[in-house]
This record gives structure tokens, sequence and C-alpha cells, in this order.
């Protein structure tokens, strides 16, 4: 059963748990698609039910930052954990280059898939790169194609929410690949074009305050995260 909060329903799962399910869905037939909602992306959400419905329809929803979490509490439905959306990502990437699955990456500048590629081969022995895009093509339904000629097993669909979860719920069965994840920025960490934040503030649940300090135009994006647990004391109280 999923958590609802403000429309987007949760799965309420600890990392481990998403992990094992991404793994049966990688191994079992058809396509699956998993997203990584923000409390960013639960506002966006709210105002476009497209990427609504889009990320409602996804076979797994993982609370990602810490925003969600409170809002589920403050909901009184609690969640067991956070389960961010690039740890998930790596997980699965290692357990793939264990197991011969390959991997396609899409998204982000040109050049950053590609960079990205390469640092996880030397990361994880035996990655199979199934291919690589960049994240600014004009067709959808093309880019869909290039996935399914590469065979991959897996793909990560990193073109920034709602973009990528609208790409996965229409094209993903098209792509031939068995499991996609929607992951934002990651390619761009993959790469080291953009830093996580450093330990102590992904511990004390700071990571959004380090990505505004380093991009403080993000101020505009992150004024979402307060409207968001407003949103979720007001629908508490009806
Ligand atoms: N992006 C893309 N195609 C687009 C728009 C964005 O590939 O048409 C990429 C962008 O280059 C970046 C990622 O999508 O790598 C979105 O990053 P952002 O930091 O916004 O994502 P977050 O992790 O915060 O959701």
């Amino acid at each position: 059963m999923r958590i609802n909060v403000l429309g987007v329903g949760f799965d309420n799962v600890t990392m481990a748990e998403a992990l094992a399910r991404g793994e049966e869905l990688l191994r079992s037939e058809g396509a699956h698609y998993v997203v990584t909602p923000n409390p960013e992306i639960v506002e966006a959400c709210r105002a476009d039910a497209e990427a609504m419905e889009a990320v409602n329809g996804a076979d797994l929803v993982l609370p990602d930052g810490i925003g969600v979490i409170y809002g589920a509490k403050i909901l009184k439905t609690p969640l067991k954990e956070r389960v961010p959306g690039i740890e998930f990502g790596t997980s699965m990437i290692e357990w793939c280059s264990k197991n011969g699955k390959s991997v396609y990456f899409l998204g982000a500048k040109p050049g950053v898939a590609e960079q990205a590629a390469e640092n996880l081969k030397q990361r994880f022995s035996g990655l199979i790169i199934a291919g690589t895009h960049d994240g600014y093509f004009k067709d959808d339904a093309e880019a869909a194609g290039w996935i399914r000629e590469s065979g991959a097993d897996m793909a990560l669909i990193c073109l920034g929410a709602p973009k990528q979860e609208k790409f996965m719920a229409r094209y993903g069965a098209e792509t031939g690949a068995k499991l996609l994840l929607g992951l934002g920025g990651s390619l761009d960490v993959f790469a080291g074009v953009a830093q996580r934040a450093p330990e102590f503030y992904v511990n004390h649940n700071l990571e959004w305050f380090y990505r505004l300090i380093k991009n403080p135009s993000r101020i505009g994006r992150m004024m979402k995260l307060p409207l968001f647990l407003i949103h979720a004391m007001g629908a508490k109280k009806n």
C-alpha cells in the first residue's frame, strides 16, 4: 500500500527493500520505471495532471529528500526512511555490473553522459554500457528508439522533472529496457560536473542547504519546500 503525500503515492520502503524490488523488476518481463519525487516534484504534480499520472503510474515511487519524510510525518502517515535517488541508482548500477546487465545513460548536456559512463566503468568493473546520449534531443520517440537499438536492460533517464517522468510513462515500453530510472541531475554528479553535498550535510539532512549555497539561483525552486510543508499542514486539518 502506498502512502499518499498530497496526491503522490509513495512506496513505504527502506533502501534495502527498494533495491530488492528494483532487482525483481529488472528480472521480470515488460517495462518498469522508478521515480524519486522530492517536494518540488510533488508541487509540480499538483499543478500538472499529466505529471501526477506519470509519477503515480511508476512501479516504484521513492521518497527522495527529507522534505517528503517531513510531509508524511505531518500527515501522520510516516514513511520508513528517505531513499535518495542517486544512491538507489548507484546501487542498481553496481548490481547490473555484477549480473551482466547493460545500462544506457540518457540526459544532461552533451558529453556528460559519456563522462558519467566512463567514471562508472572505472568504479564498477564489468559494467556494460549499452549507450549514451545527451538530454537535449527533439523527438522523444526517436530517443526511445536509441535505447531500444542499444538492447539495454536498464536505462537512466535524467532529463529533469517532470520531463523524465512523462518520458518514462509514455515511451518506457518502447525502449525495450526492463527498468528505467528517472534520476534528475545524477549524470552530472556521476560525471563530476556537479558535486553531491559533503557527508556532514547529508547526515544532517541539510543537502538542500548545500545545494542552495552552491547555486543561489535555485532559490525559486527551493521555495517549493516551505510551500509543500504548508500544503501538508493544510491537508492534515481537512
Ligand atoms: N536536462 C536534460 N534535458 C532537458 C532539460 C534538462 O537533459 O531538456 C538535464 C540537465 O542538464 C540536468 C538534469 O536534466 O542534468 C536536471 O537536473 P536538475 O538539477 O534540475 O535535477 P534534480 O536532480 O534537481 O531533479
